[in-house]
């Protein structure tokens, strides 16, 4: 899916974004900022993001090794940036807008045995590049795209990256017209206290040596760019200085576009490609939002209840991050700001005295998850926030536990639980769905689970008909397991209201208390249709009951 542009041109341009130095330099938070500009001005943009792992998808990776797994409307599990291009572009991305070198070998691999290459040697180069080249015009093709972003994961100089970086030379070579973005980073180490360029020029040095000229170099830094540092850059990387564009840190990623395009960034990018601009009236109003953001007062104590906690504090924002930018979206709209507390769950299984500190946050969150790490610790929370009245939120397995929670403690079933963590639970209040089951047994993990956009119907007169404001929803799912129905009935008749179902009402997709502040989860993700600028429905509310409290 690509962006409503109005202005279509026969033949896709191709910017593509490679990253140099070192790695989470916010080459996405740039790529997607470009993007946002291009549709900004009516463009239909098209963004790919090629990720240098034999992984076929995210799916299967640990989020405190790679982040958050993005779920794409078509069901795809696929690496965190694509979040970031919905986001800053405003558009729905499908699953094949993320290549990964897993999905190229096997499609190559499966080719040669169906005999599809006419009894020709199959080698890497140049089947490999082909392939790549082949999966990003399919999707310029049928998006009839102005312009392709593509940004190529992982660092300039990396040996898994090189037949990306051949299959960008050929499109050049072969007469496609390609803008080559190239993201740096600029340290200013401590004890000399001075920019230093020199591990830029190293790696433009190997983006040359694969062949590749960048047309503009990004210099990412702490502060901005000096004139003497981007001298210094023009002359030994062979750029024009005024395509040395400065990209210091920021307070939000969201400033990045206006940033970028105070130094006419994408004006330039443009007139590499002979095509203009002029005053955009959505870029003004993105200017507008991002101005708000720092005027936002009020302050929102949101407390997370998460369990990726492993390695240290610097997996927490990866790990949950359109659910820290949902929160963000949905407070700013109501021009309060949020502060984020994590709290691992576990705490609460050591202590129980220490739910007492619930009561400080204005309200909690449980975010998806899996497996029993921590599980008993998120059920007292949501035991604490459902018997005090703090604003609940419950996402996916947020849902889950709060379904085991008032099977338990509201209509008596001890021993409750979901069949994820007790297969022999007295009641199974959630269980594996029946499709799933086989799955399981067959020990097949890699995008086997319910995925993607599904359509909910809302109930008449509940808080998520009213939030959402309409009839038919969809919200995008990733999961295994579900509320059993055999228990829908007695969970009903002790108050519990189940608020949203799947069109043929077999599965419960909300759940919510009426008298209660805020108490509403939902088996879904709604963290992943958020917008900056259009807030999800759920997230709204919860953050209007914190706001309240
Ligand atoms: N573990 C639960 C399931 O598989 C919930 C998944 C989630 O929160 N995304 O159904």
């Amino acid at each position: 899916m690509s962006s409503t542009g109005t202005r279509s041109t026969e033949k896709a341009r191709y910017i593509i974004v490679t990253g140099g130095v070192l790695s989470g330099l916010g080459k996405g938070i740039i790529t997607a900022s470009i993007g946002n500009v291009l549709v900004s001005h009516g463009y239909r943009v098209s963004p790919v993001k090629i990720d240098p792992y034999i992984n076929i998808d995210a799916g299967t990776m640990r989020p405190t090794e790679h982040g958050e797994v993005w779920v794409t409307p078509d069901g795809g599990e696929t690496d965190q940036d694509l979040g970031n291009y919905e986001r800053f572009m405003d558009i729905d991305i499908d699953k094949d807008h993320n290549i990964t070198t897993g999905q190229v070998y096997l499609t190559v691999i499966q080719k040669e045995r169906n005999l599809e290459y006419d009894g020709k040697n199959v080698e890497v180069i140049p089947h490999i590049p082909q392939e790549v080249q082949k999966r990003i015009s399919t999707i310029a093709e049928r998006e009839s795209s102005d312009f392709v972003l593509v940004e190529i994961g992982g660092t300039v100089g990396d040996y898994q990256s090189v037949l990306f970086l051949e299959a960008a030379r050929q499109m050049k070579l072969e007469g496609k017209e390609v803008v080559f973005v190239h993201v740096v980073y600029l340290p200013i180490p401590g004890n000399v206290g001075e920019m230093k360029t020199k591990p830029a020029q190293h790696s433009v040095r190997e983006l040359n040596a694969a062949g590749i000229q960048p047309d503009f170099i990004v210099a990412r830094s702490s502060v901005p760019v000096d004139e003497v540092r981007k001298e210094k850059l023009s002359l030994f990387c062979n750029v024009a200085k005024d395509s040395v564009i400065s990209a210091p840190d920021l307070t939000s990623i969201y400033q990045s576009p206006v940033r970028l395009e105070e130094q006419d960034f994408v004006r330039k990018i443009l007139k590499k490609f002979g095509l203009n601009y002029g005053r955009s009236p959505m870029l003004e109003k993105w200017k507008r939002f991002v101005k708000n953001i720092d005027k936002c007062e009020d302050e929102v104590r949101i407390g997370i209840i998460g369990k990726y906690f492993d390695i240290g504090d610097f997996s927490l924002e990866d790990s949950y991050i359109s659910v820290i930018e949902a929160v963000k979206h949905a407070c700013w709209s109501s021009s309060a700001k949020p502060k984020i507390s994590w709290i691992d769950s576990k705490c609460y299984e050591k202590e129980s005295a220490r739910l007492k500190e619930l009561s400080s946050y204005d309200g909690i969150i449980i975010p998806g998850g899996f497996g029993s790490s921590g599980v008993e610790g998120k059920i007292a929370a949501i035991r604490y926030a459902r018997e005090n009245n703090i604003p609940f939120l419950g996402l996916c397995y947020g849902l889950q536990l709060a379904v085991v929670e008032y099977a338990r403690d509201v209509c008596g079933l001890k021993g409750a639980n979901t069949t994820e963590i007790d297969k022999k639970a007295a009641y199974p209040v959630i269980d594996i769905l029946p499709e799933q089951k086989k799955n399981i047994e067959a020990s097949n993990y890699g995008a086997t689970m319910r995925l993607g956009a599904c359509p909910a119907i809302l109930r008449e007169g509940t808080i998520v008909r009213k939030l959402y404001g309409k009839k038919e929803i969809t919200e995008r799912h990733r999961h295994r397991y579900e509320v059993n129905p055999d228990y829908i009935e007695l969970l009903e008749k002790n108050g519990l209201v189940f608020s949203g179902r799947s069109p043929d009402r077999r599965l419960m997709e909300y759940i919510e208390l009426p008298g209660h502040s805020f108490f509403c989860a939902t088996q879904a993700h709604p963290e992943f249709s958020s917008r900056p600028m259009k807030p999800n429905p759920m997230f709204n509310g919860f953050i209007k009951a914190c706001l309240k409290r």
